[in-house]
């Protein structure tokens, strides 16, 4: 028996655990503690765990599929790639769209940015981010000048004050929550604000119950309350910030005195007092958000809110502070970086940009050029216009995606993937999208390759091959480079391993320009922006300046809206939805997870016990939840654990698909859907 450790990082959350892969005989058995990681050192949450448990499943797709009579049939590679070479050719550049991947790695999305931009030459590229941190991107892009979080994991154990909204650390990122506790230990002050008292909000010195969607509200009311009684940091305002009038002439109205603030969100007027006096007094104030914050109608508005209240106390731009985006995905963060967004090329280099597009057309050498220097469409704008304007897309090519149990208002997603004429499926499991296919082309996951992923702290860690591909699988940027040669691009792609991706990447993205393989393979990884080879790399953003050309940070002034659909006499609840200790997004990995899925078989719908008791519902009875999208079946989970009058589902789980009910409005500006409010009713079966 030959058996080794192979040291790699996490594909689940955005964390950025590494682990030791245990490798038998050639193949994965089991996960080992690497005590090396500056990231988790040595610990792991269960789905770290358990990270083995999916990789040689049986299920695991090992041979490309074609489509025929609705059947799909084993193909060779050969076979596939000339179909979906003839296929992709037929149609006009923007009649094509592809989502890219936050599970998969830099090199796989830089792969297939350059794909969608030089072989297929389509503006329409985007992915997942849309749906949980596009309002961080947008939001902080305008405040401070870069849409990333500011600090580091490491950091937030220095916080005096930790102020947690929309996001259960404790469960979708628990190895920050561990941060928290050390925190918490060293003496710091947790405030906690969500609908929900998670296992987050039960370690808290101060929890905020709320209505889902007040946030805006609650955050202009803490600012009044600050500035009214002189807390707000003078000196940093003055020097490092521009337009505090305009804030304060919108944070000061009646509006949003703690009294109506009180009444809009549901949190008592002396708990609001509190949390001001403890982020703004603490001298270090970290905040910690995810999705609770960003998906909204109003997600940029929330994340600028957020943005404001931390210039006013000038708690940025120093250890232990901070604006603190935990991204959801591994690599979310990455296929961001990539360019896989609808208006970027790598490191946020616009398209429309006259100089940027010229230095991508330049540096890819395409003979027929790039896609024109102009904005394409998001996914969820995507999945309107499949529905909305047939025949203006056509074809579309997903890496790694599952749109059929991650987007909001799953008929609407089903009738516009339906309606294409062509669509190629890349992933490693037949998912509830992969179904729908024309061609699904076998990938290989984590275990099976060297890449890099970027993590929520901006870290590039390594990914590291542990066992080989199952039956035929390929690496995902090689089937997109052999794909590319059928197409007559074989010169644009010459790459033969993942590092020469890296090395390409590296040279035309100016904030991963010093980065290399050999500084990478070292425990601690490098932050971006890490611009040259002898650059240490940010741990902390914006410390002397913000990233804006004048350094200094932008205050919004931003007025309360309602989300999209409130309650009203029909549909008189408020529905959110968000996840699980030991499930990943739509369980296509933890669901392969005999330990994961014997832990939660499958979902539910939880409810007040007070609201439960006036539906006349029994804890674990089966109800029938509806919007005005479509309606579920589901087990009531009775909880005093909840909010009155809010409902909340975990949107893991296919025979119970929250997203089902989720309403697919968008913020104006990143086109982030509402998956955090809409309007429910319940009926007894
Ligand atoms: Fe993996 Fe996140 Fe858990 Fe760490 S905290 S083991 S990265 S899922």
């Amino acid at each position: 028996m030959e058996m080794k450790y192979v040291p790699t990082t996490c594909p689940y959350c955005g964390t950025g655990c590494t682990f030791n892969l245990v490798v038998v005989d050639g193949k994965v058995t089991g996960v080992a503690p690497y005590q090396r990681s500056p990231v988790n050192e040595g610990k792991l949450c269960p789905k770290g765990v358990y990270a083995h448990e999916f990789v040689n499943r049986e299920d695991r797709l090992t041979t490309p599929l074609i489509k025929k009579d609705g059947t799909f049939v084993e193909a060779s590679w050969d076979e596939a790639y000339d179909l979906i070479a003839r296929k992709l050719k037929s149609y006009k550049a923007d009649e094509m769209a592809v989502l890219a991947s936050a599970r998969t790695s830099n090199e796989d999305n830089y792969a297939i940015m350059k794909f969608a931009r030089g072989v297929l030459k389509t503006r329409h590229i985007d992915h997942c981010a849309r749906l949980c941190h596009a309002s961080t991107v947008a939001g902080l892009a305008a405040t401070f000048g870069s849409g990333a979080m500011t600090n580091s994991i490491g950091d937030i154990a220095q916080s005096k004050c930790v102020f947690i909204i929309g996001s259960n650390t404790f469960e979708q990122h628990p190895l920050i929550g561990r941060r928290v506790m050390q925190a918490k230990k060293n003496g710091a002050k947790i405030i906690y604000a969500d609908p929900r008292l998670t296992p987050t909000g039960k370690q808290a010195d101060l929890y905020m119950q709320f209505r889902s969607g007040s946030d805006v509200a609650i955050l202009n009311g803490l600012m009044q309350e600050i500035i009214r009684n002189g807390w707000e940091d003078k000196e940093f305002i003055a020097n490092r910030t521009k337009d505090f009038e305009a804030l304060k002439a919108v944070v000061m109205k009646p509006d949003y005195s703690l009294e109506n603030v009180s009444k809009i969100s549901g949190i008592p007027i002396d708990q609001l007092k509190t949390a001001a006096e403890w982020i703004a007094k603490s001298g270090a104030t970290a905040i910690l958000y995810s999705m609770g914050i960003t998906q909204h109608t109003v997600g940029v508005d929330n994340v600028k809110s957020i943005a404001n209240i931390q210039m006013l106390t000038g708690n940025l731009g120093k250890a232990g502070a901070g604006v603190n985006a935990l991204r959801g995905q591994n690599n979310v963060q990455g296929a961001c970086d990539m360019g896989c967004l609808p208006v970027v090329f790598t490191g946020y280099q616009k398209v429309i940009d006259e100089a940027a597009h010229k230095k991508f057309s330049d540096a890819w050498g395409f003979p027929d050029g790039i896609s024109a220097p102009q904005n394409g469409y998001e996914v969820t704008t995507m999945m309107d216009v499949l529905t909305e304007k047939p025949g203006e897309l056509k074809a579309m090519y997903i890496m790694g995606e599952n749109p059929m149990l991650s987007d909001p208002d799953l008929t609407h997603v089903e009738h516009a993937i339906k309606s294409l004429e062509f669509l190629v499926v890349q992933d490693i499991f037949l998912t509830e999208t992969a179904q729908l296919a024309d061609v699904v082309l076998p990938a290989t996951c984590y275990a099976e390759k060297d890449g890099t992923q970027t993590s929520t702290e901006r870290r590039v860690q390594m990914w590291r091959k542990a066992q080989d591909p199952p039956g035929q699988a390929k690496l995902d940027w090689q089937i997109l480079a052999e794909l590319s040669a059928k197409m007559g691009y074989a010169g644009q792609f010459p790459w033969q391993s993942a590092e020469d991706v890296f090395t390409e990447i590296a040279k035309v993205t100016p904030s991963y320009g010093g980065m290399n393989y050999e500084r990478l393979r070292k425990p601690e990884a490098l932050h971006w922006p890490c611009p040259a080879a002898d650059h240490a790399g940010t741990p902390i953003l914006h410390i002397g300046k913000f990233s804006h050309p004048d350094g200094l940070g932008v205050f919004f002034p931003i007025e309360f809206k309602y989300p999209a659909e409130v309650p009203d006499a029909e549909y008189p609840y408020i529905f959110t939805t968000g996840r699980n200790l030991f499930h990943w997004h739509t369980g296509s990995m933890t669901r392969r997870s005999a330990s994961l899925e014997s832990e939660v078989p499958t979902g539910w719908i939880e409810i007040n016990t007070e609201d439960a008791h006036d539906l006349g519902v029994a804890d674990g009875e089966m109800v029938l939840a509806k919007t005005r999208r479509g309606e579920i079946k589901v087990p009531a989970r009775v909880t005093k654990e909840i909010m009155k009058g809010v409902m909340f589902m975990p949107f893991h789980f296919a025979e119970c698909a929250a997203n089902v009910l989720t309403n697919n409005a968008l913020d104006p500006i990143a086109k982030i859907p509402e998956f955090k409010a809409c309007a429910i009713k319940i009926e007894k079966i």
